[in-house]
């Protein structure tokens, strides 16, 4: 039976990893987080390298063009950066940054963003969650609206 020649554990699965340059063979758990090349034995699967799961937070969960959808609905509400900077008490420096995507926006930040231009800065969609029961909460529909409108403009 192979060992890990980190940890010296006897496996039945070994993993192929490099390591500042050099190539060693370990267990699964020496091998999570570093390059897999290869792996041998009965759980490495298709006989494929295995690919470790890398963490990587906060900055995938941003949509993609962030700055472009900051600056196109500044822009949509006539908003120059510098009155959008003081309006979320930021500078006007560092919004620009962030409409080119050259920084990312803190939490506080992107919240005071997508409140002020209404707008949603990530990827993930909490109303999923919402299911929609029936029909009866359809949006109007340009005739309600148009409807609407009559009443109030008289
Ligand atoms: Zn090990």
């Amino acid at each position: 039976m192979p060992e890990c020649e980190i940890c010296g554990k006897k496996v039945d699965t070994v993993y192929e990893i490099v390591l500042d340059g050099a190539q060693m063979l370990v267990c699964e758990k020496d091998a999570k987080g570093r390059d897999v090349v290869n792996a041998f034995g009965p759980d490495a699967g298709s006989g494929r390298a295995r690919r470790p799961v890398s963490e990587e937070p906060t900055q995938e969960e941003l949509v993609e063009g962030y700055g472009e959808v900051i600056r196109k609905s500044r822009e949509a509400m006539g908003l120059p950066v510098r009155v959008l900077a003081e309006r979320i008490n930021e500078k006007e420096s560092t919004l620009t940054r962030i409409e080119k995507q050259e920084t990312l926006p803190s939490e506080k930040t992107r919240k005071k963003l997508e409140k002020e231009l209404g707008i949603k800065l990530l990827n993930k969609e909490p109303e999923e969650k919402r299911f929609v029961q029936s029909g009866k909460n359809e949006p109007p529909t340009l005739w309600d609206m148009a409807k609407k409108d009559e009443k109030h403009g008289e």
